[in-house]
């Protein structure tokens, strides 16, 4: 679905992605794990085109989507294309209801006669939302206002959804229930890309992950054969683990071969 191939990018003297090289198959999740700096943000801001406004540049490398190469496109073409960013920090508008929060996030879709079926899925899957929806955003819990920039990304029909640390700042049941949803967003058809520090979390839902370190892939295999290395018991897993939400799940498919990237 998503094929990265030796992407380079950098933010003038700092380079932060060196030919890095990723894939996310139909319908499933990839998590992105790696420490404060790796690149995490940089490669989803490149596959949303959304490095431009960080001053961001691609060296080289492609990024192509079901084909298309998106590398080159517009933020507002590649989320017209099926592809919707939830920025890290979750960047809601705080004086804006839920209702309108949701409504701003319909506006680049494709598909604008599908916003009262996206809405509906919406509040299905975030009922505390339908609760609030006449609410001023700015009032809601954090935990609440990561469901709401989930939701607003919804909106827009993505068939692939950008995460950048849902789990950043929330209290760890909170966290638990964010991973519950992505893996019912999964369920029901959207593949996700979740860039994540919560390593625990991201490992149970993902059926792929990959390890950025400072700029490229140091590892990458399937979610369980990850957890199961030394590298990413000590770094990620080590401290967090027994809080977290428990041992990754089995892999829903046959997955790639954990290999080392040489880069
Ligand atoms: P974190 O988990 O802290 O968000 P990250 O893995 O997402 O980190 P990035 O934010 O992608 O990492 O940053 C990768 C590198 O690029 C870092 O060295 C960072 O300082 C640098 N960087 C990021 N944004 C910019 C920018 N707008 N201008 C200059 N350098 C930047």
């Amino acid at each position: 679905m998503l094929t990265v191939e030796g992407l380079s990018v950098r933010y003038g003297a700092v380079q932060a992605l060196d030919r890095v090289s990723l894939e996310v198959p139909d319908q499933s999740v990839v998590a992105v794990l790696g420490s404060n700096g790796a690149g995490k943000s940089t490669l989803l801001r490149a596959i949303s085109g959304t490095h431009r406004l960080h001053k961001g540049r691609i060296e080289q490398g492609s990024i192509s989507y079901e084909g298309q190469p998106v590398h080159k496109m517009n933020p507002a073409t590649t989320v017209a294309l099926g592809v919707v960013q939830i920025p890290e920090g979750r960047r809601i508008f705080g004086r804006l209801t839920v209702d309108e929060n949701l409504r701003t996030g319909a506006m680049g879709a494709k598909r604008s006669a599908g916003r009262g079926s996206a809405r509906d899925r919406v509040f299905e899957l975030f009922p505390r939302l339908l609760e609030r929806r006449t609410q001023r955003a700015a009032l809601l819990s954090g935990g609440e206002q990561q469901m709401l920039a989930i939701g607003r990304a919804l909106m827009a029909h993505p068939n692939l959804l950008l995460m950048d640390e849902p789990s950043l700042g929330l209290a760890p049941q909170v966290v638990e229930q964010i991973g519950e949803i992505i893996l019912e967003i999964n369920r029901q058809g959207t593949s996700v890309l979740l860039v994540e520090q919560n390593a625990s979390m991201a490992l149970r839902v993902a059926d792929l992950a990959y390890v950025l370190d400072v700029g490229t892939v140091s590892l990458h295999g399937s979610a369980e054969e990850l957890a199961a290395t030394d590298e990413v018991q000590k770094l990620y897993l080590g401290h967090g683990a027994g809080q977290q939400s428990g041992a990754p799940r089995a892999p829903r498919r046959s997955l790639t071969q954990l290999s080392r990237w040489s880069g």
